[in-house]
């Protein structure tokens, strides 16, 4: 039976080129789409560019921020392709801001997608995971979990929180045959970061060593490394894609 892998928010961005990377490796794909909307605008074409590659793809609606839609999700998942061997946590937002301007409402937010998000997903997939006794997981954090970034007190909180879950479920999935890692990105180019002023931008770039940005594609092949055999033994590691960024 083909392995399947769910990735939530995987309608555009780097999410979108991890679906279409690991269905080129073989995988079936759950695509999450945050709504009806994104499906049309993104979801179906990730699920037909995927078919291309011989596997089944199909987009499955939910909220990584609510439980029960990501318990939902999980099942409708499960029932559909028979087994989860891959769960990519890649669904995130940010609501950028200095501190001292920043909203409750603008905290809030962005930790019940990119922080709770991890935990409703990967409470309700480890279950299966479990179950079978395999499964690799990765979560897509940031650098700026690791280093800080100003203007990202709530969206760096949230990135470094991911790495804390990615550590503590590394040790308690390890046992069942459970792999457990993170990728960070740097600045890579995707709609979340289109929407900053060429002065934000070229002040990221004159910070990386490599001189461009990153593509979603170098973040997929970094998730899809994780993802298969050959990365058995490698769990609770953070990987930084970043052009040394941030060395
Ligand atoms: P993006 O905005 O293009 O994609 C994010 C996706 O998450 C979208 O499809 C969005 O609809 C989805 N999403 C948002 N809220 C959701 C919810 N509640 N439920 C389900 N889906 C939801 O951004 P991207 O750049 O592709 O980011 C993907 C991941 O990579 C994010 O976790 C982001 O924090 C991380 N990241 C991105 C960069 C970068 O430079 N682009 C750098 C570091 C980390």
């Amino acid at each position: 039976m083909a392995k399947t892998a769910l990735i939530t928010g995987a309608s555009q961005g780097i999410g979108a080129a991890i679906g279409k990377k690991l269905a080129s490796d073989g995988f079936n794909i759950a695509v999450n789409c945050y709504s009806e909307r994104e499906v049309e605008n993104g979801g179906n074409q990730v699920v037909e560019a995927c078919r291309s590659c011989g596997v089944e793809a199909e987009c499955f609606i939910g909220d990584v921020s609510n439980f029960d839609s990501c318990a939902e999700m999980v099942k409708a998942v499960k029932a559909r392709f028979g087994t989860i061997d891959v769960l990519v946590n890649n669904a995130g937002i940010t609501k950028d801001g200095l501190l001292a301007r920043m909203s409750e409402a603008q905290f809030d937010a962005v930790a019940a997608v990119n922080f709770k998000g991890v935990f409703n997903m990967t409470r309700h997939v480890s279950g299966v995971m479990m179950r079978q006794r395999s499964g690799h997981i990765i979560n897509i954090t940031s650098v700026a979990g690791l280093y800080g970034n100003p203007g990202q007190f709530n969206y760096s909180a949230t990135k470094a929180g991911v790495v804390g879950m990615t550590l503590t479920a590394a040790k308690e999935l390890g046992p069942r045959n459970i792999t457990v890692n993170a990728v960070a990105p740097g600045f890579i180019e995707t709609p979340m970061t289109d929407v900053l002023t060429d002065e934000q931008k070229a002040a990221a770039l004159s910070s990386v060593p490599l001189g461009r940005f990153g593509k979603p594609e170098e973040i997929a092949a970094a998730v899809a490394f994780l993802a298969s055999d050959a990365a058995g033994y490698i769990s609770g590691q953070v990987i930084v894609v970043d052009g040394a960024m941030s060395m």
